[in-house]
């Protein structure tokens, strides 16, 4: 039995947050929305919790999940030590789209860290996931809230048809505004780990130059998965208008075919041109593989610049994609 708890993302009823962190306390697993994208939460020192999560998931041990937590005054509970950059980007950050990867205490458990000595910390900043997190008390280990190497959810009804019947709880707060997942900063080595929320120039404003970790160097376990990838096909396009049109023509005559573009319109037999900006295109994307793949073989995807959050929805589309043209 999963209990769907549907609160008002703008002004979270007290009672229904008091329900959901006591579940979490409880040691049950609970699906919340960030502005990101939605978590599938549990107790991060309740390694039995833990291991919920990982098999609802489907998720392999060697990828550790995010800690979440409600106020900064958890930080020396998890971590040990803050550095003078962590201490800039958390300022600049916390609350925020910001992972950071730091030197865990004892008390975290490996099954939370994936065996490693490190732990991902973020704050997130929407506002049901913050005031279950201050409600609960305890922080919050919580990965995507999609089955492994599904499309992350940004809606309740994603969650629902990944967990429905698996979990004890989701919590419907409406439609993740950023629509993609946090950037991971590893500030002892000023590298970016998974580009995200927040944009590469953004960060080194507060601490100066970073690097994007390149994929056989990535010291982030989750990386070297295939990720975010509907059931329909993906063939993601990094050249110009002409080449999707011509291949959607032909596909189309033995397979229906989708299109997912931003900056043309395209025939087919499900176009979506979704939205005008970046932002837009980053909210939308998940949602729409999830919508399209019950629709259609193939999805056929319009590649963006690589600059701002066009890194991070470059880096999502690649790791969908089967095919890049
Ligand atoms: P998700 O929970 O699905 O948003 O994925 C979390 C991401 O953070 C994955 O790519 C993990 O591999 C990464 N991550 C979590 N903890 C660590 C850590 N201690 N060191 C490096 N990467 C981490
Ligand atoms: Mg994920």
């Amino acid at each position: 039995m999963t209990e769907i708890i549907k609160v008002n993302p703008s002004m979270p009823e007290k009672a229904k947050i008091r329900r959901a962190a006591q579940l979490l306390s409880q040691g049950k697993v609970v699906a919340f929305p960030t502005e990101t994208v939605y978590g599938l939460g549990c107790n991060a020192f309740d390694e039995d919790a833990v291991e919920k999560v990982f098999k609802a998931k489907g998720r392999p041990s060697d990828n550790p999940l995010i800690v979440h937590i409600g106020s900064k005054r958890q930080l020396p509970i998890l971590v040990s030590g803050i550095s003078e950059k962590e201490k800039k980007l958390i300022d600049a950050f916390f609350p925020g789209p910001l992972t950071l990867i730091m030197n865990k205490t004892g008390i975290v458990p490996y099954a939370t860290s994936g065996g490693l000595e490190t732990v991902a910390i973020r704050m997130p900043k929407h506002k049901v996931a913050q005031a279950i997190l201050k409600e609960a008390g305890i922080p919050i280990a919580a990965p995507s809230a999609n089955i492994s190497g599904r499309p992350s959810s940004t809606t309740a009804e994603h969650v629902i048809s990944d967990f429905m019947g698996r979990v004890d709880a989701i919590v419907d707060g409406g439609k993740s505004r950023i629509g993609l997942e946090s950037t991971v900063v590893d500030a002892s080595t000023s590298e970016i780990l998974r580009p995200g929320g927040i944009t590469k120039e953004e960060i080194e404003k507060v601490i100066g130059r970073v690097e994007i970790s390149t994929a056989s160097t990535n010291k982030s376990p989750g990386m070297k998965y295939r990720h975010y990838a509907p059931s329909a096909k993906v063939i993601l396009f990094t050249g110009r208008k002409k080449a999707i049109q011509e291949y959607a023509d032909r596909l189309m005559k033995s397979k229906k075919v989708g299109v997912i573009s931003i900056y043309h319109s395209f025939r087919a037999d499900e176009a979506r041109h979704a939205g005008n900006s970046l932002h837009e295109y980053a909210r939308s994307i998940f949602a729409l593989f999830r919508e399209l793949e019950e629709k259609v073989d193939v999805i056929l995807v319009e590649g963006v610049e690589e600059k701002g959050i066009g890194i991070a929805i470059m880096n999502r589309l690649r790791k969908a994609a089967s095919e890049i043209v």
